[in-house]
């Protein structure tokens, strides 16, 4: 008998940064990469995207109570970025090395500014590349001024600073976007957003990457960065987010949005379950154990497009 070649197992992640609890979208975008990994029989892995200031350490465990109180379940033990900065120091040493950065000293403001001037070569909010073009010698007097330097990535080595990457969403086909020069790590030293997920991504094998739509934007940028570290990108589903009932994304203000509040209200993880389901277009479940078979019939083709727009219990106003 010959062994049937085996198919690369579906790797997907859910990554919550730990800066409050989750509420109704975060808990529906949690169930969709849940979904998709599971549906493909693959692996689904946990991490804490908590190199943002804004962490608080009581929300690590209540973000995993809350997705396993939902029914939802992981692989592994969950990782957590701060634990990994020798990961993303090597390649931002590998990206400095080959001259593919630069320090940036402008302040939020400048750039806001300079990005808002009425004409220039740089599409709109793309950064314009003013410190890429500073001499030695500014560069030594903003250092003497005691600004710490954010390093961005040289895109266009010798032509704009911008390029163009398309990305092909499974869920939202082509999106083309503009890749500027961005900031791979902060003024603090801290590694950013863009440069984490793309070496994590890799790092973990992650192949199947499912997250809020709000993210897209940021997709061109990770796929070029994934190309220059020699990585193979992932396929992305974007998913629509939860609105509240002002057609803003939800959040706190929206009144019982979380499932502490939900819980508070009398309502049970299956009802909340329920609710997330109905809202994507699936069939209730009477217990969390029926979760396995809704992952068997699930088809992502036939999920909705559009954002839902969730009005929370009158109570809870
Ligand atoms: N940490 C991000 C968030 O909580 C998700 C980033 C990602 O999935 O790439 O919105």
């Amino acid at each position: 008998m010959t062994a049937a070649a085996t198919p690369h197992p579906t790797v997907g992640r859910w990554a919550p940064s730990p800066t409050g609890d989750l509420h109704l979208g975060n808990l529906r975008t949690a169930l969709l990469a849940w979904l998709f990994a599971r549906s493909a029989g693959g692996r689904l892995w946990w991490r804490f995207e908590d190199l943002d200031g804004a962490v608080r350490p009581q929300f690590y465990d209540s973000q995993l109570r809350d997705c396993a109180a939902l029914g939802l379940d992981w692989d592994g033990e969950p990782v957590s970025q701060s634990d990994r900065l020798d990961l993303y120091r090597d390649a931002i040493s590998d990206l400095c090395r080959r001259g593919l950065t630069y320090e940036c000293f402008c302040t939020r403001r400048e750039i806001a500014e300079a990005a808002a001037a009425p004409h220039g070569p740089s599409p709109e909010g793309a950064y314009p590349g003013t410190c890429r073009r500073l001499t030695h010698a500014e560069r030594e007097q903003r250092r003497a001024e005691g600004r710490p330097p954010a390093l961005r990535l040289r895109v266009g080595t010798d032509g704009p600073e911008h390029t163009e990457v398309t990305v092909v969403d499974s869920q939202l086909g082509a999106y083309a976007g503009t890749v500027d020069d961005f900031v791979i790590q902060r003024g603090d030293g801290t590694p950013a957003y863009n440069l984490a997920v793309v070496v994590d991504d890799a790092a973990q094998g992650v192949d199947q990457v499912v997250r809020g739509d709000d993210l897209l934007p940021s997709t061109p940028r990770q796929v070029h960065l994934a190309r220059l570290l020699g990585l193979d990108p992932p396929s992305y589903a974007h998913v629509p987010l939860v609105l509240g009932p002002e057609g803003r994304r939800l959040a706190k203000r929206d009144g019982a949005v979380t499932l502490r509040d939900r819980s508070a209200l009398g309502e049970t993880p299956i009802d909340i379950v329920n609710l997330l389901l109905r809202s994507l277009g699936l069939d209730p479940i009477t217990r969390l154990d029926d979760l396995a078979e809704t992952a068997q019939r699930f088809d992502p083709t036939t999920l909705p497009r559009e954002p839902w727009v969730h009005e929370p219990p009158a109570e809870s106003q």
